[in-house]
């Protein structure tokens, strides 16, 4: 048997996205900033699965630049912003949990003269509110906070945060590459001036991302080069993958509520039954608003490498740490920031369940998990230095 448990990572793509691209690879090939009649229609396309994504957002289509990823999004929105805003400050707010591609970009940031407060989160995984207050300053340009963990799948109450940050008139971005698809994502109800999001998080293609930049907010642009996005991002547009990234939210859309349930249910039995079955384990952020397929477990007195490659051995795909961060064996900064001492962060395994994960699978990998753990405990020195205590 196979399981795939590692959603947050990347998921596979649905069939019905699939099929909705294939006529732009053959058929409707052209560019869609040509002006034959070819281009144009690959450009009609492009502007209807614009106007879908809108709709779903609840944001205007000027509103929406397409970008190769979420990577990408998150370093325009950043970069854009602090050289837009630069006048007015250097002063530049985000926490400690950010995806590396928010906390790398503004370290950059940080070595090239802005001045950068990281804000704590509780042992929940939940951001300091009142201590992001205490940091705003008159040269405050940007905050950036993420939607949803990834490692973790803790939501942040970005709605209370933008209504302070905007208070301020001070630009707000938030990467929510965890959350469209998966819940109700409306920037303009939530204080958001710039928003991330990435296709292949929700069951479209790898390779398209999109920012959502609010009417008024100014933005430098980072790559240079034609005039597409209306000058804020150049290069030829992937118009399947655009195609793609629309059908894959129309349907996540459509299906979200059921899938949130039964992703939700599938977790929390995953998570009772862990609690029976494998004794000194640790659920993290459980107290909090979660994600409803993410579940991040810590195995204490256990190297996380070491049981993952186990699984995999099993068929069960998983991830320690981060997924961007399992080929460096560094403790998750995520997890750290939560207070979790080192020794049992580097035990933590992430199970990311998504909307093709079945009970059989569950069932599965709570057959196969416990002796592995207990098979790999027993060579632990840790371990047998903890029972015999
Ligand atoms: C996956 C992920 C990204 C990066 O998106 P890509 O499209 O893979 O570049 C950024 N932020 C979060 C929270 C993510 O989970």
């Amino acid at each position: 048997m196979e399981a795939y448990f590692d959603n947050n990572a990347t998921t596979r793509m649905d069939e019905r996205v699939l099929e909705t691209m294939l006529p732009f690879f053959k058929d409707v090939f052209a560019n869609p900033s040509s002006l034959h009649r070819k281009g144009q229609e690959a450009n009609v396309h492009m502007e209807k699965s614009r106007e879908k994504i809108c709709e779903i957002l609840g944001i205007e289509p000027l509103e929406l630049v397409f970008t190769a990823s979420g990577t990408e999004s998150n370093n325009l929105a950043i970069r854009g912003a602090v050289k837009a805003y630069k006048k007015r400050g250097n002063h530049i707010i985000t926490s400690r949990i950010e995806h590396p591609a928010v906390l790398t970009t503004i370290k950059e940031l940080e070595k090239e003269g802005y001045e950068v407060s990281y804000i704590d989160v509780d042992t929940n995984g939940t951001l300091d509110i009142e201590q992001l207050k205490k940091e705003i300053r008159e040269t405050t340009i940007l905050v950036s906070i993420m939607h949803a963990n990834n490692e973790t799948g803790v939501i942040q109450p970005i709605a209370e945060i933008g209504k302070i940050v905007k208070e301020k008139g001070i630009i707000f971005h938030v990467d929510a590459v965890q959350t469209v698809g998966k819940l109700e994502v409306k920037p303009k109800e939530m204080g958001v001036d710039l928003l991330t999001f990435s296709g292949h998080k929700f069951y479209g293609p790898k390779g398209v991302g999109a920012l959502f930049i609010k009417m008024g907010t100014r933005l430098t642009k980072v790559l240079t080069g034609g005039h597409q996005e209306r000058k804020r991002r150049p290069g030829t547009h992937n118009v399947p993958g655009i195609v793609g990234m629309a059908k894959a939210l129309e349907l996540c859309e459509m299906e979200r509520k059921e899938d949130y349930k039964r992703e939700k249910e599938l977790r929390d039995y995953f998570e009772e039954e862990m609690l029976k079955r494998v004794p000194e384990i640790v659920l993290n952020g459980k107290e909090a608003d979660r994600l409803p397929g993410t579940s991040s477990v810590t195995f204490k007195y256990l190297e996380g490498e070491s049981i993952l490659l186990r699984l995999d051995f099993k068929g069960i795909a998983v991830s320690s740490g981060s997924a961007c961060s399992s080929d460096d064996l560094k403790a998750s900064h995520v997890l750290l920031a939560m207070e979790i001492p080192i020794e049992f962060a580097h035990g933590t395994i992430r199970f990311s369940l998504g909307k093709y994960n079945t009970k059989e699978e569950v069932d599965y990998a709570l057959e196969v998990i416990p002796p592995v753990i207990e098979g790999l405990r027993n060579m632990s020195p840790l371990w047998n230095e903890f029972i015999n205590k």
